[in-house]
């Protein structure tokens, strides 16, 4: 039996309050009892000073993103894994044409270092589950691995050695637009078609049964990459768990799909029966007042800090929470990895739009980091902190200049503390950061070697 004691703690339920001086007995990783108001440690506890809570869910991750970091963001491209940075100009494709340059020449072994490094950031950020949005499946040209799981199994293996909890969601993308033929560089995305998809993700679905830390779900890449016979064998042979899909992240997807099949993304995904308590759209920024009423019973998993680098726009979080929408967060393109950035992102970028303040309680936008994040990526049972409960639990320290002087813990930690201020994060049983440290992985020096690596690649492919 472990034993913490916490200076305050909050079970991540929106209608309770944070408890000072805690005590929670831990067996087999998870909660047995959990006390308040338990005056000093005990001698056998270890301390947790600030605010402990559940670990938060990243629900919407690409790995290898990471590599543009620092490269793309002022707009244009050019040279190097990622390309340069530029002072103007450039979009979301000219973006995306960046990112394809460092698709193109990952292979397993390197797609391992770069996302154990990329992992271990988020463990560090206070992340303890990912949902790892997966669509480089095979080799340069499409060639398929003679082990058709080598990337999955990089990537869950990659979390595994960084201490966290990995949702592989195995990604349908079979086209390169409506109509449009997949790119040489999309080679590496596609299956051939549903059939294919269907077969290699029950292959690595079966390989990644043997990871505690990893489980499955699908996705679908878009509706600019999923072809309507696809969608409609998807609905015909879903398989269990998350669906996740990529919405109406740009207006040109909105039109695209309007010319095409004259309905919204959202719209066309409901009619093939794939808009449901199990699904996630991800972004969901340009929707309409119908699509908003069709993800009632979904989830949306909202990205400010990719959309904001990507001049994307500002969805409407609060009409789909009034609506019933549970929201969930993702760094996505990893432009930073902070997860309290992404939560208060939602109010803030709202209160600019609106006008208003106050759209959404901060207790339910932390939530969205923890139960609704874990449901998303199909960990029910996490996201909470109280007896039953997996221990995975993060501690933001409360004394920094950053958070020092605040009266609402809630309230300090979601407009004010920075991953910078999570102090400890324990994952299924093991203390994986402690002083704001990964116990085992020097996470910039590691981060620097892997992408290191990839510019030596796509310098030799250029
Ligand atoms: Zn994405």
């Amino acid at each position: 039996m472990a034993r913490y004691w916490c200076e305050q703690s909050w079970s991540g339920d929106p209608d309770e309050a944070v408890l000072r001086n805690v005590l929670v007995e831990v067996s087999n990783g998870r909660v047995v009892t959990l006390q308040a108001g338990i005056g000093g440690a005990p001698d056998d506890a270890d301390v947790l000073r600030g605010l402990t809570m559940p670990g938060c869910a990243n629900a919407h991750s690409h790995a290898f993103h990471r590599a543009l970091r620092g490269r793309t963001h002022g707009g244009a491209g050019g040279g190097g894994a990622g390309g340069g940075g530029g002072a103007s100009g450039g979009t979301f494709w000219t973006w995306r044409d960046q990112m394809y340059r460092v698709a193109a020449v990952l292979q397993p072994d390197l797609y391992y270092r770069l996302a154990r490094a990329v992992y271990a950031e988020m463990a560090q950020a206070g992340v303890t589950a990912v949902g790892e949005f997966h669509y480089l499946h095979h080799d340069v040209g499409g060639a398929r691995y003679s082990q058709p799981w080598a990337m999955a199994e990089a990537l869950a293996q990659a979390a595994a050695d960084a201490g966290i909890r990995i949702t592989l969601l195995d990604v349908l993308y079979l086209a390169g637009g409506i109509d449009q033929p997949l790119s040489e560089l999309q080679r590496r995305f596609s299956d051939g078609d549903h059939d294919g998809w269907r077969a290699r993700t029950e292959a690595s679905g079966a390989r990644l049964a043997t990871y505690r830390n990893a489980r499955t779900g699908s996705a679908v890449h878009s509706v600019r990459a999923v072809p309507r016979d696809a969608l409609a064998a998807l609905e015909r042979e879903r398989p269990r768990g998350p669906l996740h899909a990529h919405v109406s992240e740009q207006p040109a997807e909105n039109e695209q799909s309007l010319a095409a099949y004259g309905c919204t993304p959202t719209e066309l995904l409901h009619r093939y029966g794939l808009v449901d308590d199990q699904f996630t759209a991800v972004h969901a920024t340009h929707v309409t007042d119908h699509d908003v009423s069709l993800l009632a019973s979904s989830y949306v998993c909202l990205c400010p800090t990719t959309e904001r680098d990507l001049a994307d726009g500002v969805g409407p979080a609060s009409r789909l929470a009034s609506a019933g929408t549970r929201l969930t967060l993702g760094s996505d393109s990893h432009a930073v990895i902070d997860l309290l950035e992404e939560a208060r992102a939602v109010e803030l970028n709202e209160r600019l739009v609106t006008g208003r303040r106050g759209l959404h309680p901060p207790a339910r936008l932390l939530g969205a980091l923890l139960h609704d994040g874990h449901g998303s990526i199909g960990w029910d049972e996490h996201g909470w902190l109280r007896p039953g409960s997996p221990f995975d639990v993060i501690t933001i320290r409360l004394d920094s200049e950053r958070t020092v002087g605040g009266n609402d813990a809630l309230a300090s930690v979601l407009f004010s503390a920075t991953a910078s201020d999570v102090t400890d994060v324990i994952a299924d049983g093991a203390h994986i950061v402690a002083d704001g440290r990964h116990r085992t992985i020097d996470v910039a020096a590691e981060l620097s070697a892997a992408i290191a690596a990839l510019d030596d690649l796509a310098d030799g492919s250029s």
